[in-house]
């Protein structure tokens, strides 16, 4: 396996999401069964970021001791990653198809002391509480685009930003920026005082990925007809915010999350 010794140089992925297996994991099938002292890996895995030119791969599988984490060099046989394409979302980066075909690893390559769903779910974590502060950039980069057009295009003999509907679709989309950043500020002082708690998690990142997509699709009809082409970015953030939305939880999947705290009954179990 590659040196990891926090250069930066080798790249991994996560493989969690398998073709059947997105929003429930606990329905994956991927499984690793002990041959003597090896592990031996068969299985799928759906949508790995970045799986075709990573050095390593986290497969998370079931065993008949749970659902555990295994690190797999990427070059081990049996070992195969497959872009998928085309994309209408997130066209720069790359998601793949794994094949796992008897793929066989030492035991030291199970991840020690962490055993079923909440291995990968404290990952998740994490990157949820990324992607709550990466949805109000792509906002406010959507917003500030549609400001700035909205100075310099004359309609009427006047700028749109006079018109006050226009008017009206800036400060909305000031006010949802300001109160996602807020959001995202207030969760990330609960995470430095150790309080953060997965539910508060899931506020942040249903709400700033639904008002982000919410934000960018505004903007975009700020700029008319040149809002569709690639000269202008508010609609490339909305179509990559589709990706958001779905990945790291669904929209769907936050809001049972929440209506389980709120009502004490998990509708999805
Ligand atoms: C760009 C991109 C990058 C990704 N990167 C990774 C990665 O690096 N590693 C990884 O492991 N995975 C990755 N994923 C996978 C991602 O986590 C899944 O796509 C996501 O969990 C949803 O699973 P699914 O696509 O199978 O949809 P499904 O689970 O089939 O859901 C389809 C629809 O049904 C809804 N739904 C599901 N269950 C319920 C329910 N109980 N009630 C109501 N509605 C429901 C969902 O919300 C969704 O709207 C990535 C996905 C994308 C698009």
């Amino acid at each position: 396996m590659a040196a990891c010794d926090g250069r930066g140089e080798a790249i991994g992925c996560f493989g969690l999401t398998e073709p059947t297996a997105g929003s429930d994991p606990g329905g994956m099938t991927t499984f690793a069964h002990r041959d003597g002292g090896d592990w031996i890996l068969n299985g799928s895995k759906r949508w790995i970021g970045l799986a075709s030119v990573a050095k390593v791969a986290i497969i998370w599988a079931q065993t008949d001791g749970g659902v555990r984490g295994f690190v797999v060099p990427t070059e081990t046989p049996g070992f195969t990653a497959t872009p998928i394409k085309p994309k209408l979302s997130m066209r720069a980066s790359i998601q793949c198809d794994i094949e796992l075909s008897n793929v066989r690893l030492p035991e030291s390559a199970m991840l020690p002391n962490v055993v079923g769903l909440k291995g990968p779910f404290s990952c998740l974590n994490e990157a949820r509480y990324g992607i709550i502060w990466g949805a109000m950039g792509a906002a406010r980069d959507a917003f500030e685009v549609a400001l700035d057009y909205s100075k310099g295009r004359l309609q009427f003999g006047r700028p749109l930003a006079g018109y006050q509907l226009t008017q009206q679709k800036l400060v909305d989309m000031a006010l949802e920026i300001n109160k996602g950043f807020l959001l995202a500020l207030h969760l990330g002082r609960k995470k430095d005082a150790g309080t953060l708690q997965p539910d508060q998690i899931s506020v942040g990142k249903l709400n700033n990925c639904r008002e982000a997509i919410k934000i960018a699709r505004e903007a975009r009809t700020i700029l008319g007809g040149n809002g569709i082409t690639l000269d202008h970015s508010p609609l490339r953030h909305a179509n990559n915010l589709e990706s958001v939305r779905t990945y790291e939880g669904t929209d769907e999947v936050h809001t049972l999350i929440l209506g389980s705290k709120l009502t004490g009954i998990a509708a999805f179990r």
